[in-house]
């Protein structure tokens, strides 16, 4: 029975099944892998997964292993998107990146060379997000970070949102491939001056660490348009929420998006970590862990438990 068909309100449902549909995804985690290309990630556990719902009132509740840390990753790449936006505008922003799915994967640098003029299709793969690290203002790498940092502790409404400085440290020393295709970008004309630098704001952004409770509490912001339904605090322009969400249907869920919006159906974005960040619009933010990934890095047991929450509950837009 879905809840279109079950006679009590659309809130105490939910809570009422969520852990029961939370262990029945579960049973997914044992047929991903945890990342491991970043080596820290790698000690993540496998079969943890946790969810936390927030609504407009404050009002939440979670499921699972709702507690545990960890790093955003490519979920950071949403609000630095916004951030660029609020310091540059559209137009400045959109000369750097386009606004296409790719269809390959996020760390693919193929169709920089392939399709003329050579900037990255979109701001959620890495191409385009590191690109986007570099129009964060600030007069130094160190001050974009730290604009970034405050701006994410504001949103998720948690001054103690602070860096994985493990992760940090692991990716930096192993980001080949970012490190190339930066590189790659700065002879396209996409970067401007040192490279390094672009590259240690995103690191710092995607190393992060937050857990649900953050996830659902920036989600929230972004399903209300960018004024915090709770507080009534206008956070951001409500035009770049509408681009961040759109590029969040056709691009948040890596080269598995098509997929995620027909199954699924809501604006959200996945991270390496295991991370997903999404949101009912008007209604609920959500944030869930489950570090163990399918074959194109979103969380196994996460999507499982999205496209069971969304059909049971009849949350698609579409
Ligand atoms: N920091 C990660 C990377 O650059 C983010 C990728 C991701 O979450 N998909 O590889």
């Amino acid at each position: 029975m879905t809840f279109a068909h079950h006679n009590s309100n659309e809130w105490d449902y939910l809570k009422q099944q969520l852990p029961q549909w939370l262990e029945q995804s579960r049973e997914q985690c044992g047929s991903g892998k945890v990342a491991s290309y970043i080596p820290e990630l790698s000690k993540a556990p496998l079969e943890a997964l946790g969810i936390h719902v927030i609504d407009s009132k404050g009002n939440l509740f979670t499921a699972g292993n709702s507690e545990l840390a960890f790093t955003m990753q490519s979920i950071s790449k949403v609000f630095t998107l916004l951030l660029a936006l609020m310091d540059n505008g559209k137009d400045v922003v959109f000369d750097k990146v386009g606004m296409e799915p790719t269809g390959d994967s996020f760390n693919s640098m193929l169709k920089l060379e392939l399709v003329q003029p050579g900037i990255p299709f979109n701001p959620l793969i890495n191409a385009g997000a590191i690109a986007i690290s570099s129009l964060i203002a600030g007069g130094s790498p160190a001050e974009k970070s730290e604009r970034v940092l405050q701006f994410f502790r504001k949103l998720s409404f948690n001054d103690t949102l602070t860096y994985d400085q493990s992760v940090y440290r692991s990716e930096a020393d192993s980001a080949d491939l970012n490190r190339s295709m930066a590189y790659f970008l700065k002879d396209n004309g996409v970067l401007k001056g040192n490279v390094e630098e672009v590259l240690d704001v995103y690191f710092h952004h995607c190393s992060i660490q937050v857990t649900c409770a953050d996830l659902g509490r920036m989600a929230l912001v972004l399903a209300f348009d960018g004024t915090d339904p709770i507080t009534g605090i206008h956070l951001i322009p409500r035009q770049y929420v509408q681009i961040a969400k759109t590029f969040m249907v056709t691009c948040g869920m890596y080269n598995a998006s098509g997929e995620f919006a027909i199954e699924v159906g809501l604006p959200a974005k996945s991270g390496v970590a295991g991370g997903i960040l999404t949101m009912v619009p008007g209604k609920y933010g959500i944030g869930i862990i489950g570090p163990a990934l399918n074959p194109k890095g979103n969380s196994i047991a996460g999507v499982h438990l999205l496209e069971t929450m969304s059909r049971e509950m009849d949350w698609s837009l579409f």
